[in-house]
């Protein structure tokens, strides 16, 4: 992460002869076009939630990822570049606080309880995985033991039988993803906060809004690419592909 984050400031503040190839913003770490820092709520939200994301090495290094953008959204959010959580990571986590999880039911484990349907009277830390679905299934079952401890395991209310996986639009994905069912960390993590905060449907519009704006600002630097009926075949084959599953 701290080598990408190098390489892109260097770019960005290139004062040597050669011209960088593109600028990039110092703080959102985006490409000009597509910097979102006017987006960003100013402060960052406070919340009672304190979130911890786990996030793969594989997808520290994508450029589509949300996770850096709900980091700046939020002031207690805490990225962890690992994968799996264990002791020694985070000294929040080792001190075993009232923590949920989310991961989405999978079908040889034992089901989650819905995040809605959690009777919260603490504040808790809510932990978030960030991966691919295979990269997130191999973190979360390297990194149970560990939050057996402490952590009780929630997932989202979505339908998977709801056409494109999700009760947001499509136009809230950003790229391909695996599984109906499947959102952005930062949506996921949005969803959470609007049952775990008081103010919790504020805190839901805010972070969606900024994840619109990064859709936006990404469909039209892509324009060109026009990707949309493909993206939108394809969520409906996965749709059928998770219906087969179960
Ligand atoms: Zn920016």
């Amino acid at each position: 992460m701290e080598s990408r984050n190098n390489h892109d400031l260097a770019a960005g503040y290139s004062s040597s002869s050669t011209p960088p190839r593109r600028s990039i913003c110092s703080n959102c770490n985006r490409p000009q076009p597509v910097c979102l820092c006017k987006f960003l709520p100013s402060p960052p939200i406070a919340t009672k939630t304190k979130i911890i994301i786990l996030q793969h090495p594989h997808e520290s290094q994508h450029k589509l990822s949300t996770t850096p953008i709900l980091t700046k959204c939020l002031l207690n959010a805490t990225t962890i570049v690992n994968r799996r959580l264990k002791p020694g990571l985070s000294k929040l986590l080792d001190q075993s606080p009232h923590a949920v999880f989310l991961f989405p039911p999978t079908p040889h484990s034992s089901p989650p309880i819905n995040i809605s349907d959690l009777n919260i009277t603490e504040d808790l830390v809510l932990i978030a995985f960030d991966g691919t679905w295979k990269h997130a299934k191999e973190m979360v079952r390297s990194s149970e033991e560990y939050l057996s401890r402490f952590a009780r395991r929630v997932c989202l209310d979505i339908d998977e039988s709801v056409e494109g996986g999700s009760i947001f639009d499509s136009e809230l994905i950003l790229r391909k993803e695996p599984h109906g069912g499947c959102v952005s960390t930062m949506e996921a993590v949005a969803r959470c906060l609007r049952v775990m905060e008081l103010d919790g449907a504020a805190v839901e519009e805010k972070l969606i809004g900024v994840l619109r704006e990064m859709v936006r600002l990404q469909a039209g630097f892509l324009k060109p690419m026009n990707p949309r009926p493909k993206l939108l075949k394809s969520l409906k084959k996965q749709t059928s592909v998770t219906e087969d599953e179960n």
